[in-house]
Order: C-alpha cells, then structure tokens, then sequence
C-alpha cells in the first residue's frame, strides 16, 4: 500500500472519546436488556456513522463494532470503499430512492427503509444484477407522515410478501423510527406507544415469515424504550460520535 493509499487514522484523542462513548452505549444496552429480562447481548448495536469520517468507522471497527449504518448513498458509497479492508456490515438506514439501488446493494448487507413496492423491485433487480443477495427491513410509518418515509401499517405484510418473493432479497423484519416532538426531535415520551406498535406489527411479519424476526428501532435518545418493546437492532449516532455536524 504507498503512502497515498493508507487509510487515515482518527487521532489518539477521537479514538479514546470514541471508545468512552462505545462503553457508554454498551453500558446502557446491557441495563435495558436487563431490565427487561432479555438475554445479555440479545440486542445488536448498530453504529450509525453518516456525518461523521471513514477514520472514526475504521477506530469503531477496531473498538469491535462490526455493524455501522449510513443514511445518505452519496455519502455511504465511499465511506464503504475507503474501509473495504475491514468485516463490517453494512446497514442503510436512511431514504432511499429508486435511482440509488444500483449503488447501494453494492456495499450494503441490509436496507433497513424498504417501505413501497417500487424500492423493492429496483433493490431486487439491482441485487441480482450484482448476484448479490441483500438483507431488507419493511421500514413502517409511526407517526402516519410517510413523507418521513416507512410504509403504512396496513400496507406492511403485502410488502412483505413482495420482499420474500424477490430473488434478490432476504426479507429479515421490520423497522421503525420514534414519531418527533414537538421540538423535531425524536421524543421518548412518543417512542414507547410507537415501539409497542412496531413489535405488533413486526409480530404480524414473522407469523408470516417465521424467518424475518428483526426489530430495528431505538436510536441515541430512545434505546431503552425500544429495547423494552422488544428491538432486535438499535441504530445509535450521535450518543457515540458526538451530536452532529458537517462532513469534512
Ligand atoms: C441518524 C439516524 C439514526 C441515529 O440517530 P441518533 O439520534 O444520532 O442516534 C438512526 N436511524 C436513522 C434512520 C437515522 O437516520
């Protein structure tokens, strides 16, 4: 590898305030888990890195986080070749339009925001493409503002049923993100209720499909409620990285 071609490193400094932050979130996981009488490690930690630079995944890849989320493709699809080298999974969380699914089932393992027929298609026919078989999530809409994205809830087992048909995909669950409060934040006081709705609806899904047991759902401010509802997956950002700022 020349020197041009060496991955940057965070600094000594990011990777320590990394590291506390990790613990931290572990730390707060496993009480959830706990508290709610689920087995330690039950709960799998996805790190939600958008915003933030290649040099902090490869710093919480050799933390031991072997799964990080992206919610942007134009930012995702570099990120994941600059840390190609290393075992992560690959999670896109965010939007997607159909016009990025050739990008994304290049370096992504699981979309989580599978939420209307046209997206599946386009993800299936660029896995295959690519004979690539890609992990989805029907992403449901909680708070009924589907320009959020997520599916409505009625509409969530027919897309199901379209994601296990699809050749390319492996239906795996469901996903759901908290409703907002009134200060645009996601609200905790709104994620208990829309958790419980989520594990409902995500029960309603592996009935169906015995296989797709997955609940993402809990970020930074609202893990313990969903781990409470039963989430399989939590995906947590700015509890680790820092609140949010512009990529550099
Ligand atoms: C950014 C993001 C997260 C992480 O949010 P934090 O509040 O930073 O933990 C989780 N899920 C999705 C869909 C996101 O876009």
């Amino acid at each position: 590898m020349t020197a041009s071609q060496q991955p940057s490193a965070a600094p000594v400094q990011r990777v320590a305030q990394l590291r506390a932050a990790l613990g931290g979130v572990r730390a707060r996981i496993a009480a959830a888990e706990r508290a709610a009488g689920r087995s330690p490690q039950s709960v799998t930690l996805v790190v939600v890195t958008k915003n933030w630079p290649s040099s902090d995944v490869r710093a919480l890849a050799a933390l031991g986080v072997a799964d990080v989320g992206e919610n942007r493709d134009q930012e995702a699809a570099p990120k994941a070749a600059a840390c190609a080298d290393l075992a992560l999974r690959w999670h896109f969380v965010g939007q997607l339009q159909t016009n990025k699914a050739h990008s994304v089932v290049q370096y992504a393992d699981v979309v989580h925001s599978v939420d209307r027929p046209r997206l599946v298609q386009a993800l299936d026919r660029a896995a295959v493409d690519r004979g690539r078989r890609i992990g989805a999530l029907v992403q449901v809409s909680l708070d009924g503002d589907l320009t959020r994205g997520g599916a409505s809830p009625a509409d969530v087992l027919a897309l199901a049923d379209q994601v296990v048909a699809a050749a390319g995909l492996e239906l795996l669950g469901v996903m759901g993100v908290a409703p907002l409060g009134n200060r645009s934040e996601p609200s905790a006081a709104l994620a208990a209720p829309a958790f419980a709705r989520l594990a409902g609806i995500g029960a309603g899904v592996a009935q169906a499909h015995p296989k797709a047991r997955w609940i993402s759902a809990g970020m930074s401010g609202d893990l313990e409620a969903a781990i409470a509802a039963g989430a399989t997956h939590v995906r947590v950002g700015s509890a680790i990285l820092g609140a949010r700022r512009d990529l550099r």
